[in-house]
């Protein structure tokens, strides 16, 4: 018998935030040895010369009309891990992210674009690929920001993300920049190299980027990704790390990308341990502006390299 689907949004009236409770997920797979994704280009599923594709996420932790979860695919090729796409396949992906945020925007109030990477935080997928949700409530991080953007605009102070971009460009820890888009390491990260990436432009959403936007957005995801895999000589390679697109359809909101990566030092991982998970209090033990010189570096160094 078709299990019901019952929505999955539990309030948490204690910390008036929601949990999405998907018990069903409990039977998904965990590293077996057919990859779903090859198997929709053997099945026939993906257009003749299509890199990038969406792929149904096959245990959905959401489902209409509370959300929806999707795989995006990065690339054919199973065995390429995202740093050795090149600019222009990173590009396709980026277009498919903006496609799908055009769609699931319509339905829902958040879309949630993110990639777990690295078998230490839990990716059980090794064909390149990340997520997106469409979910009908805000999560509460994107949402504490959007009352942060709405308190200064409120106060006239304008956005605070252009306020702080103003003030990390040029400085000692803004790691990368081109034409469109900067990547800096704020005072406030929570991990050793933990990187925030800016659009230029005030803007609310990448569905609101131009192609040229998108472009500059994969070459500075390279670089960043690439520089975390050169720190300290590669000695920390794979880098595993979260990547989420924040992102709303306000437009006082300004787009962003966070990049948590989790390594600290060679072989050593940073753990959202008690004082992170039980009060939400976070303690970064390094400089991030020493950090943000040890990327920035390590960036250069492999440009000159190319
Ligand atoms: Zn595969
Ligand atoms: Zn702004
Ligand atoms: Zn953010």
């Amino acid at each position: 018998m078709q299990e019901e689907y019952t929505t999955p949004l539990v309030w948490n009236p204690i910390l008036r935030q929601h949990l999405v409770n998907a018990a069903h997920r409990m039977n998904r797979r965990e590293g077996t040895t057919e990859c779903p994704f090859c198997a929709d280009v053997k099945n026939g599923l993906v257009e003749e010369g299509k890199q990038v594709w969406l792929h149904p996420n096959d245990f959905p932790p959401l489902q209409p009309p509370v959300g929806e979860a999707y795989v995006v695919i990065y690339n054919r090729d199973h065995n390429k891990t995202f740093t050795q796409l090149t600019v222009d396949e990173v590009f396709e992906v980026t277009r498919l992210w903006r496609s799908l945020y055009n769609d699931l925007s319509t339905r829902y109030s958040t879309v949630m674009t993110f990639e777990n990477s690295g078998t230490s935080i839990g990716q059980t997928q090794f064909h390149p690929h990340g997520q997106t949700y469409g979910i009908s409530i805000i999560p509460s991080y994107l949402e504490r920001e959007l009352e942060t953007v709405i308190l200064e605009d409120e106060a006239g102070n304008g956005c605070p993300f252009c306020q702080v971009q103003c003030e990390l460009s040029g400085s000692e820890q803004e790691v990368d920049q081109n034409e469109h888009w900067q990547a800096f390491l704020p005072p406030y990260v929570r991990y050793p190299y933990e990187t925030h990436l800016y659009p230029r432009r005030h803007v609310a959403n990448i569905g609101d980027m131009s192609d040229e936007e998108l472009r500059d957005l994969a070459a500075l995801l390279l670089n960043v990704i690439r520089g975390y895999n050169a720190l300290s000589d590669g000695e920390m390679a794979p880098m595993p790390y979260l990547l989420g697109l924040h992102q709303l359809a306000d437009e006082r909101f300004h787009f962003h990308v966070e990049i948590l990566a989790i390594g600290r030092a060679p072989g050593k991982l940073k753990y959202a341990a008690s004082s992170e998970s039980i009060w939400g209090q976070w303690t970064n033990d390094s400089s991030p502006v020493q950090k943000a010189q040890e990327l920035h570096s390590a960036i250069e160094k492999m440009k000159k390299g190319q």
